[in-house]
């Protein structure tokens, strides 16, 4: 029987009433009690290195996480997370690059309805996720969630409310989960080892564009962070009405790295295409996310800087596809 290690973290999945909202106050364990029919599924025991709703997940959690998973690693045969449904997305994407090739699935699964509450979809959620993690096909970090299987590096949270929260980005689910049974659609292999990185640069942030945007405000956020996610418009450009160019030239000079997405849903960057966008391509100053969705390009800027390396590996690296991250470059 397979060895599964349940690691909880809070969010809604664990949430009770309060007189000020729902807060984490379900343990692991009494979690766990809601789905007594895993029990014959695998051997389940359970730990709970965070209680928080994911709102206040932030990158130190991360290493946190990469930390007790690679010190369980070899005595378990696979791994379930429970974690607050705003920021998973985020979390999948950074455990992708913390926890590289893993053959032993880390499967990452919350609610939108506490536990408790009627109705939950806590626990078809557990259970999916439980099922995935004893499958001797699945490996690598991924999202089970209302029947869906996302690659770490792909999800989003598209709904704040329904039970098919997250979507998968700009790449097909893995798999699905239907009355138990699996129907996978990508097949994943690993064969170089696990690999465990310690480090990321948590000063990196994203900026969003907004029509009328003021220079002052990107100025501010280039000093600030290391790096910089700027999330534009459409296929990608930076305003011209101001010297946004001369902003992010000067942020470079100083060693940042700047990466271009777009605040468009689905289907990435392409900024070659219009003039806005060409010129900072021509450049070649700033880096493009292209069908990188916001959350792994957030994570993976993190997970770049973290190196202590020279520039242009750490743009190698950012182009380097890892997990299914990245299918276009023009690299
Ligand atoms: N605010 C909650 C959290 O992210 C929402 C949820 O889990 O669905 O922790």
């Amino acid at each position: 029987m397979k060895k599964i290690l349940l690691i909880g973290t809070g969010g809604t999945i664990a949430s009770v009433p309060t007189e000020n909202g729902l807060a984490p106050g379900l343990s692991t364990d009494e979690i766990l009690k809601i789905v007594p029919e895993v029990r014959s599924l695998c051997e389940v025991d359970s730990i709970q290195p965070i209680s928080m709703d994911s709102t206040n997940i932030r990158p130190g959690h991360w290493i946190k996480l990469t930390d007790v998973i690679s010190g369980f690693y070899e005595q378990y045969d696979g791994f379930v997370i429970t974690h607050g449904t705003d920021t998973l997305a985020y979390t999948a994407a950074a455990l992708s690059y913390m926890i590289q090739n893993s053959e032993k699935p880390i499967v990452l699964t919350g609610a939108q309805i506490p536990a408790g509450e009627l109705g939950s979809d806590a626990g078809r959620n557990l259970a999916d996720a439980f099922t995935y993690a004893c499958d001797e096909n699945s490996h690598g970090i991924s999202i089970v969630f209302s029947g869906s299987v996302i690659c770490g590096t792909r999800a989003r949270k598209n709904y704040s409310k329904r039970f098919d929260a997250f979507g998968s980005i700009n790449f097909p689910e893995l798999a699905r989960i239907q009355g138990g049974k699996i129907l996978r659609f990508i097949k994943d292999g690993f064969t170089d080892g696990v690999k465990f990185y310690e480090n990321l640069n948590p000063n990196v942030g994203i900026l969003k564009l907004a029509p009328g945007m003021r220079r002052d405000v990107m100025r501010f956020l280039l000093n600030c962070y290391d790096g910089l996610v700027i999330e534009s418009f459409g296929v990608g450009g930076i305003p011209e009405y101001s010297d946004f160019y001369g902003e992010i030239e000067a942020a470079i000079e100083a060693g940042k790295m700047v990466v271009l997405t777009t605040q468009v849903p689905n289907e990435g960057s392409d900024i070659a295409v219009y003039q806005v966008g060409n010129i900072l391509k021509k450049s070649g100053i700033v880096l493009e996310a292209y069908d990188m969705t916001t959350e792994a390009a957030f994570t993976k800027l993190m997970w770049v800087l973290g190196h202590d390396c020279s520039v242009e590996e750490r743009r190698r690296l950012f182009y380097t596809p890892i997990y299914h991250d990245l299918l276009q470059t023009d690299m």
